[in-house]
């Protein structure tokens, strides 16, 4: 199996099966924010973000957001919420991934990874060890960088994957 395969695809982060992973034995999730469970860089957390969120928690699951983007973002993300966050993240590489498992004393083989992009989020979920489950991005608009990634990206699609997306 490619390095580049995520494990499920979602068409949105809600319908992640939470109890099903967590039967499953999985107890972790690291979430990516932009375009995975936020518009990219709007504001606070919203209202659907945090019901799942909760969500997760009330499941037994502990939940990293994990992110590339600056301190500045993420902290503006996560706000009043409850949760343990990891920014520049340096995603794919694998060490910040074993760093945010440690963080809340979990291990890779427990960890599901949630996230928008291939060449981040879940190249760096297999390196690591952890679960990596793509959700589509939630608008089409993105910044610079990430349209360059999306270009990779389409590219492992196509001739990798062997998927039309
Ligand atoms: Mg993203």
């Amino acid at each position: 199996m490619s390095i580049f395969a995520p494990k499920q695809i979602l068409d949105i982060y809600t319908d992640l099966d939470i109890k099903g992973y967590r039967k499953k034995g999985f107890d972790t999730v690291l979430l990516d924010v932009d375009n995975t469970i936020a518009v990219p860089n709007t504001g606070a957390c919203d209202e659907r973000a945090r019901q799942f969120i909760k969500e997760l928690k009330e499941n037994g699951f502990k939940v990293v957001i994990f992110s590339n983007n600056l301190k500045k973002r993420v902290k503006m993300f996560v706000g009043d919420l409850d949760v343990d966050y990891y920014y520049l993240a340096l995603k794919p590489l694998p060490f910040s991934y074993l760093i945010a498992c440690k963080m809340v004393k979990s291990k890779p083989e427990k960890t599901l990874v949630l996230g928008d992009q291939l060449v981040t989020d879940i190249l760096g979920a297999n390196l690591s060890g952890c679960y990596g489950i793509y959700c589509r991005r939630l608008q089409e608009e993105e910044g610079k960088s990430t349209k360059f990634n999306r270009k990779i990206e389409n590219y492992i699609w196509r001739n990798v994957l062997h998927e039309k997306m």
